[in-house]
C-alpha cells in the first residue's frame, strides 16, 4: 500500500477543504476503500476521514413526506427506521438483502452510492480496465463478462453500479445533495436535460435542446408552453437543429404531469445549471462529421465526443459517405473497414489531437 497523509477534520466544511488536495478521498466506513487500497487499485494521497461528523448521520422526516438522509447513515439505521421502513418498504428491503449484518451495520448510505464497481478486472491491477487507468482498455469485453452490463453500457466500459440501494432511490425519484469547494454542484445544461429522463431525448438530442435554447430558464419556459399546446413555442422546438415531432411529442409530455414538474422543481433547487456553450464556427473541425473508434489512449470516449462537439463537429456512431473522419484506435473493427470502404479519412489519435489544436 502507498503511504498516504491521514486527517480528520472537525466539521463538513473543514473536510471539503481537507479533500480539496489532489488525490483526497473521503474515507466513511473504509468497507469499500480500505479493501481498494489494500489491493492497489486506488492509492489517495490523502484520507479525509468523515466517519466522526454527527451532521451527517440525521435521518429528516419531513412534513411532506419526504425524508432527508444524511451520506453518513448506516445502512442497517436507515432500514430498521420504522417510520422509513413503513414509508419506503422497497428501499428498507433493498438494503437488508445486501451484503451481510455485519457489513450492514458499518457502511453508510453515502458509501454505498459512491462504492465502486464490482467488475473482476477493476481489482485486478494487471487487467487493461479504462476505469482504473482511463486509456487502457476494458478486458471485460472478451473477458469473463456475464455478469456484467446488458444496457446502458459504453465501449469504454460495460461494468454495471454495484448498489442494490440505488435501484428503489431512482425509482423513487430520490435527489442527491452534493457540496463542494464551490458549494452547492454545478451541471452543464445538456447533461440536466438528459439526466430528466424523457423518452427520446439521448445525449445528442439534450445537446441539441440545451444548444438551441442556451439557458436552462428559456429551455423550462418553451417546455411548458409546448405542454400547454402553444403552437408558436411547438414551432420555435420545431425548427431547432436534429429535433422533429417525436422530441417535441415527448417533451410535452414530460412537462405535463405534475409529477415529473414537481421532480424539476426539486432538482433545479439542488444544483447550478450551467448555460450551454455555442459551438465554435471557426476551427478546423466544424460543421465535420467525426466517428471514433477503438480504444482511445490519451482521452475517455465521452471527453473526446465533448472536444469535439465544442468545436463545432458532429459525433456519429456510425460510417458512410457524409463522415469526414474516423478516429481509429487499438482494437477499432468494423467501423474501420466501413472508413476503407467509403474512402473516408482515418486517423490516429494523435494526428486527430494535432488536426485539433491547429
Ligand atoms: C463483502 C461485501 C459484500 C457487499 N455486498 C453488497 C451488496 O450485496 N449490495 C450492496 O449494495 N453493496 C454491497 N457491498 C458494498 C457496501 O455496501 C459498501 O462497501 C458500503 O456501502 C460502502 O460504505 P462505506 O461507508 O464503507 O464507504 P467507504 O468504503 O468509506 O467509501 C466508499 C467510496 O465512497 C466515497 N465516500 C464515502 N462517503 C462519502 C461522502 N459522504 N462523500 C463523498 N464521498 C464519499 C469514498 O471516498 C469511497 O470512494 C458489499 C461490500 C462488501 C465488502
Ligand atoms: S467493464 Fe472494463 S472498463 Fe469497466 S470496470 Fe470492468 S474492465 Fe474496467
Amino acid at each position: 500500500m502507498n503511504r498516504f497523509d491521514y486527517v480528520k477534520p472537525a466539521s463538513v466544511a473543514e473536510a471539503i477543504a481537507a479533500a480539496s488536495a489532489p488525490g483526497a478521498a473521503y474515507l466513511a466506513s473504509g468497507t469499500n476503500l480500505l479493501d481498494l487500497m489494500k489491493g492497489n487499485v486506488v492509492r489517495p494521497a490523502r484520507l479525509v476521514d468523515i466517519s466522526h461528523l454527527t451532521e451527517l448521520t440525521r435521518i429528516e422526516h419531513r412534513e411532506n413526506g419526504d425524508v432527508r438522509i444524511g451520506a453518513l447513515v448506516r445502512n442497517a439505521d436507515l432500514a430498521c427506521d420504522q417510520s422509513f421502513a413503513r414509508d419506503f418498504p422497497a428501499i428498507a428491503e433493498a438494503l437488508l438483502s445486501g451484503a451481510s449484518a455485519q457489513l450492514r451495520n458499518a457502511a453508510t448510505v453515502g458509501g454505498n452510492l459512491l462504492q465502486r464497481t464490482r467488475c473482476a478486472y477493476f481489482y485486478d491491477p494487471a487487467s487493461g480496465c479504462n476505469k482504473r487507468t482511463p486509456g487502457a482498455g476494458c478486458d471485460a469485453r472478451e473477458g469473463d463478462n456475464h455478469q456484467h452490463a446488458v444496457l446502458g453500457w459504453s465501449e469504454a466500459c460495460i461494468a454495471t453500479n454495484p448498489s442494490d440501494f440505488c435501484v428503489p432511490l431512482a425509482a423513487f425519484d430520490a435527489v442527491v445533495e452534493i457540496e463542494g469547494p464551490a458549494g452547492r454542484r454545478e451541471i452543464a445544461l445538456e447533461r440536466f436535460i438528459y439526466a430528466l429522463g424523457m423518452r427520446h431525448v439521448g445525449e445528442t438530442t439534450a445537446l441539441a435542446l440545451a444548444r438551441g435554447y442556451g439557458s436552462w430558464d428559456a429551455f423550462h419556459e418553451a417546455c411548458l408552453k409546448v405542454a400547454a399546446g402553444d403552437e408558436e413555442a411547438i414551432a420555435e422546438m420545431d425548427a431547432l437543429d436534429q429535433i422533429g415531432d417525436t422530441v417535441i411529442k415527448s417533451v410535452a409530455a414530460y412537462f405535463a404531469e405534475d409529477h415529473n414538474r414537481g421532480i424539476v422543481e426539486r432538482l433545479t433547487q439542488e444544483v447550478k445549471i450551467l448555460d450551454a456553450e455555442k459551438p465554435k464556427r471557426h476551427s478546423p473541425i466544424a460543421t465535420k462529421t467525426v466517428v471514433f473508434t477503438g480504444t482511445l489512449e490519451k482521452m475517455t470516449r465521452d471527453e473526446a465526443k465533448a472536444t469535439a462537439e465544442r468545436l463545432g463537429a458532429k459525433v456519429s456512431g456510425s460510417v458512410s459517405k457524409k463522415t469526414d473522419y474516423v478516429v481509429a484506435g487499438p482494437g477499432a473493427g468494423s467501423k474501420l473497414k466501413d472508413a476503407q470502404k467509403h474512402g473516408v479519412q482515418v486517423l490516429t489519435e494523435d494526428e486527430w489531437l494535432q488536426l485539433i489544436a491547429e
